[in-house]
């Protein structure tokens, strides 16, 4: 993400085609930055974490003291939280959406604002000069990081976990290469009326993700094509790198993310493990 952030959009290949038929009504973009920033509003603000953040929730005491929360987004589990009367310090990269998660907050009650600080920060490479209980990560956000992101990701929340301090994750089951098709295509509505289309391409050799997300109705002017890639990590390798990382995995638990749905994530829970010096 810090990478894209910097670089700009990335040109998908699906991304050429559209962009190609639609001439100077095409604008390209990244799903988190400004001009992609309506079509994130319309797919994802609204969405409800509230039973993903219960899952949290669950392994954790009733007033777990303060909690960092990681690349929070529009807040979609900040609120939830907040709601469960916790203090939470947001931390999230884009520019963009750290402006609309402030004026989504400047709307909660006085109670939630004061509990709530918002850090523009990567959490790839974060210091905050403060420690914390919890950090928890939520689904879909680990993928933004490759695996030197990853290990800095690691590192930096040891470094802000009080000694015994839980490290809790939502993960995707992501599916092994191969198991799924490669590209796939859907529908999605958005909270306006306007419907999406949603066009994901897995590069297997690369281990990547791509997203196109256009308008479904074909002479939307401008025609706003954002794209996005995301890392494939299984939750094996996550679980491995954070044991080798020097947390210990308590508990791997499997849950479903729609209420009818199947279990399709897991939430680990993990605790830092002091690192002891042998003295002799
Ligand atoms: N937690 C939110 C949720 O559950 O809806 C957002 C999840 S979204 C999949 C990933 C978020 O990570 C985006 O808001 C993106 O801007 C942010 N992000 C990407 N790379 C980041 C980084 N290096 N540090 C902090 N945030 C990052």
């Amino acid at each position: 993400m810090t990478e894209q952030l910097e670089r700009g959009p990335v040109r998908t290949a699906h991304a050429g085609v559209l962009l190609a038929a639609v001439g100077e009504r095409g604008v390209l973009c990244d799903f988190y930055d400004e001009d992609g920033s309506d079509t994130y509003r319309d797919l994802i603000q609204d969405a409800d974490g509230t039973s993903e953040a219960r899952q949290f929730a669950a392994r954790l005491r009733p007033a777990p003291g303060p909690v960092l929360e990681l690349a929070a987004g529009m807040g979609r589990l900040t609120f939830p939280f907040l709601d469960l009367g916790w203090e939470v310090t947001a931390l999230e990269l884009s520019a963009t959406v750290v402006t609309a998660f402030r004026k989504r907050l400047a709307e909660a009650t006085a109670d939630r604002q004061g509990r709530c600080t918002v850090v523009q920060a990567d959490m790839s490479a974060f210091a905050l000069g403060k420690r914390f209980e919890t950090v928890v990560i939520s689904s879909g956000s680990i993928n933004e990081l490759d695996e030197d992101g990853r290990k800095g990701l690691y590192a930096s929340v040891r470094e802000h976990l009080e000694p015994g301090g839980k490290f809790l994750l939502s993960l995707e089951m992501t599916k092994p290469v191969g198991a799924e098709p490669l590209e796939r295509q859907q529908e999605l509505p958005g909270r306006s009326g306007r419907r999406h289309v949603l066009h994901v391409k897995i590069l297997p050799s690369e281990e990547i993700q791509e997203i196109t997300i256009y308008p479904a109705e074909e002479t939307a002017d401008p025609f706003v094509v954002c794209t996005h890639r995301r890392r494939l990590v299984t939750v094996d390798r996550i679980v491995r790198e954070l044991e080798g990382a020097g947390f210990a995995v308590l508990a791997r638990a499997p849950f479903a993310s729609t209420s009818a749905g199947r279990d399709d994530m897991v939430l680990v829970d993990a605790v830092k493990r002091e690192i002891t010096r042998d003295v002799r």
